[in-house]
């Protein structure tokens, strides 16, 4: 009992420094991950109810190169991307409080690995929404570049076909995503490197910070003298550098701190 009393003072301790950090900053930059979805009901990749958690093989259809060369994987991951439930998601309280964050002024970017929109859904502006790992929402075409809406695609799938062609040439079609073993967008990346380099509190939410170059913009930020703030239900390996780590559900905490 003593314990727990203990553990919940120091979680209110950790929430009024944060909001604290918060409101005297000038300047906020925040960086988020799958954890600000999952209460939308978009799983993660490495919390406990995780995609790859759960199958570690799913992996193979996040990695470019299989992709690419390997029709099953494709033909896998189409099946997969007409039964996600990020079509009929919805934003969240999360989502709300960075619009909220926005509307106050002191937002520099919202860098973001998701690749939802919820954000852009629940009214952030689509200027300051960095989307580091690109868009779900539409397809590239491998060889003629063409882009088109990711919903036609799914009508297709929906229709039968199990590995929907480029309308355009035939060429293999994949989301305009980044995939691993594929490079960021270097203007996407250098954006939002100035923004972590900008700010006076570098806000991570719902992200594991083992994917880079994602997760280095946090010691772009605390070497620039940025005080860090973490909300993530696990341990991150830059808790060490954070001013603050908050442990609790991020729709709770995030509207308690913003
Ligand atoms: P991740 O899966 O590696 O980590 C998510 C973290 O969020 C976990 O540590 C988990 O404990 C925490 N978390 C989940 N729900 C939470 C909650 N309600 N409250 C507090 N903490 C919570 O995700 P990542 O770091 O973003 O990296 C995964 C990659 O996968 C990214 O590149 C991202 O693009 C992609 N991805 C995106 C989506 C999406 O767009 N919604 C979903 C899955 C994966």
């Amino acid at each position: 009992m003593a314990q727990r009393d203990t553990e919940q003072d120091a979680e209110q301790a950790g929430l009024e420094q944060a909001r604290e950090l918060l409101s005297a900053a000038g300047r906020v930059t925040v960086l988020t991950g799958a954890g600000v979805s999952t209460d939308s009901g978009i799983p993660d990749f490495r919390g406990p109810q995780g995609v790859w958690t759960k199958n570690p093989a799913a992996e193979r259809i996040w990695t470019f190169e299989h992709y690419r060369d390997d029709d099953e994987v494709r033909r896998a991951a189409w099946q997969e991307r007409v039964e996600h439930p990020m079509w009929t998601a919805r934003p969240g309280p999360a989502h709300d409080a960075l619009v909220a964050l926005e509307r106050s002024g002191k937002l520099v970017a919202l860098l973001t690995q998701n690749i939802d929109e919820l954000h852009q859904a629940a009214g952030s502006s689509p200027d300051s929404v960095l989307e580091l790992h690109g868009s779900n929402h539409h397809t590239v075409c491998l060889t003629c570049r063409a882009v088109t809406p990711m919903v036609e695609a799914l009508d297709r799938v929906r229709a039968g076909e199990d590995d929907p062609r480029c309308p355009h040439c035939g060429g293999v079609l994949k989301a305009t995503t980044i995939m691993f073993g594929e490079m960021l967008d270097v203007e996407v990346l250098g954006r939002a490197r100035e923004a972590a380099l900008a700010c006076d509190v570098f806000l991570a939410v719902g992200t594991s910070l083992g994917v880079h170059p994602a997760a280095g913009l946090v010691d772009i930020a605390a070497m620039a003298g940025a005080e860090v703030v973490i909300v993530n239900a696990e341990p991150t390996p830059y808790d060490r550098i954070a001013s603050v780590v908050l442990r609790g559900g991020i729709s709770q905490v995030l509207p308690a701190i913003v």
